[in-house]
């Protein structure tokens, strides 16, 4: 297929592209490098460094067979202070290239969606069905696409998929996370047990979980990536389909540093702190779905994301970024 790679320059974006190539599809990557990085994209990829709401110019008389759309600010602490921010680049951003999508007839979309729509759910695992009840400005941003792209699809015969990814860690093919300011638990547990930060803050041991700390679904982007090209032919023509990617087991803080701590060989410095707002107590994901429509089943677990985190993170390319404090 031909495809546009809104975002691939950025971690999941730039996985993904360098997957759909390996299976012998064509590639452009959009990405205005906000937050992405040039170098994240392969040699030989078309890199088009224009905003989002170029779109309708990017696709015009180009004949794609699909957008795979990941540009988006997701940052849930700043979405919470920046909110005009948020609604302005992953709304009204996704808006022009929906519009776009269907000036142009592009008959396939896949959306980078979150677990973060749900909220903090009552039920456990969580189902496409559960209720969305973001509690950040990015998880309701995101929840605002989706539906938007619902309405697309009942009034068109755009074929689309929503991609609800619970934590993503890892690293595959060469590419993995470099973001200027990290806030994710096992890049910043990395960089302090290398002594590139001098401590791990746990935000919060008081949360009502077995030792404390909070519990994530962690999925590695290896297995995400694999979920995209199966969403590439999914979805029926005028269908919307939702699925939630996770491994369906959670892990607490501790469970994580215990980990990168086994994986390392290193100890890790930590100081306990007061919890971050805005974070849920647990988030588990039911994948049946994403296993029942995509043929997608997860196969990496916890100790092979960190163990592939930590091998990019002491690349030089990783070493390149970046990485300040959380603000
Ligand atoms: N977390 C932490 N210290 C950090 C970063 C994260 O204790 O420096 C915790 C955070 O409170 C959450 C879990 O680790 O419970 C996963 O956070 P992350 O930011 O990686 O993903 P999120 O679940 O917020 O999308």
């Amino acid at each position: 297929m031909k495809t546009l790679v809104v975002g691939g320059a950025g971690y999941i974006g730039s996985v993904v592209t360098r997957l759909l190539l390996a299976d012998g599809h064509e590639v452009v990557v959009l990405d205005n490098c906000s937050t992405g990085h040039a170098d994240s994209i392969p040699e030989g990829v078309q890199h088009i460094q224009a905003d989002i709401t170029t779109s309708s110019e990017v696709l015009a008389g180009a004949g794609y067979d699909a957008v795979l759309h990941f540009a988006a600010k997701s940052l849930v602490g700043e979405s919470v202070l920046e909110p005009s921010l948020y609604w302005h680049t992953n709304v009204l951003g996704s808006r022009a290239l929906l519009d776009a999508i269907t000036e142009h007839q592009v008959p396939r979309l896949v959306f980078s969606s979150t677990a973060a729509v749900y909220g903090e759910p009552e039920t456990f695992p969580i189902t496409e069905d559960s209720p969305t009840k973001p509690t950040s400005t990015y998880g309701a941003t995101k929840l605002a696409v989706d539906m938007m792209i619902t309405n697309e699809c009942a009034a068109s015969e755009l074929a689309a998929v929503s991609l609800r990814y619970f934590n993503v860690a890892g690293a595959a093919w060469g590419a993995g996370e470099r973001h200027t300011t990290e806030t994710h638990l096992i890049p910043i547990a990395l960089d302090a047990v290398a002594g590139r930060r001098d401590k791990l803050d746990i935000y919060g041991d008081d949360w009502p979980t077995p030792d404390g700390t909070p519990i994530r679904d962690y999925v590695h982007v290896e297995d995400l990536a694999r979920a995209h090209v199966l969403a590439l032919t999914a979805a029926s023509p005028g269908e919307h389909l939702i699925c939630n990617l996770g491994n369906g087991n959670g892990f607490s803080v501790r469970e994580v540093i215990a980990e990168v701590e086994r994986v390392t060989g290193l100890e890790m410095p930590t100081v306990t702190g007061p919890r971050r707002p805005g974070d849920p107590t647990r988030l588990v994901a039911s994948a049946a779905r994403a296993k029942e429509r995509l043929g997608w089943e997860p196969q990496l677990d916890l100790g092979r994301m960190v163990a592939d985190a930590w091998e990019f993170s002491n690349s030089p390319i990783a070493q390149h970024a970046l990485h300040t404090q959380t603000p």
